[in-house]
C-alpha cells in the first residue's frame, strides 16, 4: 500500500513534532514516522525550554504528539529505512514495517545518537549522576564534588565550563596524556581550581544506586557526586546520506550542509534538530522544525501556483 502525503516528517521529537504542527494548522497532510526514541529519553527533567523547565521529556513529547493529532496531522510509530527520490523530485519512503509511503517534501528530523566512553557504569547512569551538558543539569547538581572524564584534549573546555556550577571539580585525564594538553590548557586549568588527575578510569563506585566515586585502574577512589562524559555524537543522517545530501565535517559529527530554514542541499528535503547539528537543544530544534514547516508551506503553494499557471 503507498500513502500519498504533502509533507512525511521522520523522527517524532521536539524538531519533528514542531514542523508538524506548523504544516498541520497550515492544512498540509502529514504523516509523522517516529521510531520513539528520542536524545533525552534517560533524564527525568527537560531544562531550560522557557516555561516548560522542569517537564518530563516523555510528557513534553506526549503533549506534542496530541497537539499535532488536534490539526488531523497522521503519525505512526515506525523506522524509516529507505528513502528515493523520483522523476518528478518527489520521495518514496519504505518503513521498517514494510509500508511504503509518498511525500512531495520530506523533513529529517532523526536526532543523533550518543555514543558513550566505554567505562564500566557509564552507560547505565547517564542522564542521572553521569552527565554531559551543564545546561541541561548543572543547576541540579551545582556545589557538588564534580568529576570531568577527559576523552580528548577538548575535554579541558568541559571541565573549565562547569566550573560555573561547582568549584570542586577533578579533571580525570582517563585516555589523554599530560603531554597533548597545551601550556595554555594547564594554566587556564590551574587558574580555575581544576584539580587534574592522571591515569586510566576504570568504573564508578556506586552506594545505595548513587554515585559517590571514581576508581581509577591503579586502585585509588576519588570521592564524586557527579561525572560529566563527552558521548561521540553520532547524527542520524543515513536517510539524507541516501539522498546525496552534502555534509560537512565538524568536531561533533558530520551534519548536512543547509541554508538558514534548514533546506538541505537536496531540493525538497528539510534537515531540523540535532540531524542538523551538535547545539540544537530542544528549544532550538522545535525553532528548526517550525522554520522548516513553514517554509515548506510557502513553497508549496508557490510550486502549486506556478504549475497551474505553466502547466
Ligand atoms: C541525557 C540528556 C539530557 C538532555 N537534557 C536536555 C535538557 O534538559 N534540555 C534541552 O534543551 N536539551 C536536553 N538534551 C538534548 C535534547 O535531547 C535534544 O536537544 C533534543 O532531543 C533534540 O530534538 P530532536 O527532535 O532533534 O531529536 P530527538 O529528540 O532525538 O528525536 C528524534 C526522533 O527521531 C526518531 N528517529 C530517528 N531515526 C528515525 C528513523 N529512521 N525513522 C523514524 N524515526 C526516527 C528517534 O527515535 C526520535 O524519536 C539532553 C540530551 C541528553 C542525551
Amino acid at each position: 500500500m503507498t500513502d500519498r502525503y504533502e509533507v512525511v516528517v521522520v523522527g517524532g521529537g521536539a524538531a519533528g513534532l514542531s514542523a508538524a504542527l506548523v504544516l498541520g494548522r497550515a492544512r498540509r497532510q502529514v504523516l509523522v514516522v517516529d521510531a520513539g526514541e528520542p536524545r533525552n529519553a534517560p533524564a527525568a527533567h527537560m531544562q531550560g525550554y522557557l516555561s516548560r523547565d522542569g517537564m518530563s521529556p516523555a510528557e513534553f513529547l506526549a503533549e506534542g504528539r496530541l497537539e499535532i493529532q488536534r490539526y488531523g496531522v497522521d503519525l505512526v510509530r515506525d523506522r524509516a529505512v529507505d528513502v528515493a527520490r523520483d522523476d518528478a523530485d518527489e520521495f518514496d519512503v519504505t518503513l521498517a514495517s514494510g509500508r511504503s509511503v509518498h511525500a512531495r517534501r520530506l523533513v529529517v528530523a532523526t536526532g543523533l545518537a550518543d555514543e558513550l566512553p566505554s567505562v564500566p557504569g557509564v552507560a547505565e547512569r547517564f542522564g542521572r549522576d553521569v552527565l554531559h551538558c551543564p545546561y541541561c543539569h548543572g543547576w541540579e547538581v551545582r556545589d557538588q564534588a564534580f568529576g570531568v572524564l577527559a576523552t580528548s584534549p577538548m575535554s579541558v573546555h568541559q571541565a573549565l565550563i562547569v566550573t560555573q556550577w561547582s568549584k570542586d571539580v577533578t579533571l580525570f585525564l582517563h585516555t589523554v596524556a599530560e603531554s597533548e594538553l597545551s601550556d595554555e590548557d594547564l594554566r587556564h586549568l590551574a587558574t580555575a581550581g581544576v584539580h587534574v588527575v592522571p591515569g586510566e578510569v576504570a568504573g564508578l563506585v556506586i552506594d545505595d544506586d548513587r554515585l559517590t566515586g571514581v576508581r581509577l585502574a591503579d586502585g585509588t577512589a576519588h570521592v564524586r557526586d557527579v561525572l560529566f562524559v563527552a558521548p561521540r555524537a553520532v547524527p542520524q543522517t543515513g536517510l539524507l546520506e541516501q539522498l546525496g545530501a552534502e555534509l560537512r565535517e565538524t568536531p561533533f559529527g558530520a551534519y548536512p550542509v543547509v541554508d538558514p530554514t534548514g533546506l538541505t542541499t537536496v531540493p525538497g528535503v528539510w534537515a531540523a534538530g540535532n540531524a542538523m547539528g551538535f547545539a540544537e537543544q530542544v528549544v532550538n530544534a522545535a525553532a528548526g522544525g517550525y522554520r522548516a514547516g513553514a517554509t515548506i508551506n510557502g513553497e508549496l503553494l508557490m510550486s502549486d501556483l506556478e504549475s497551474a499557471l505553466h502547466g
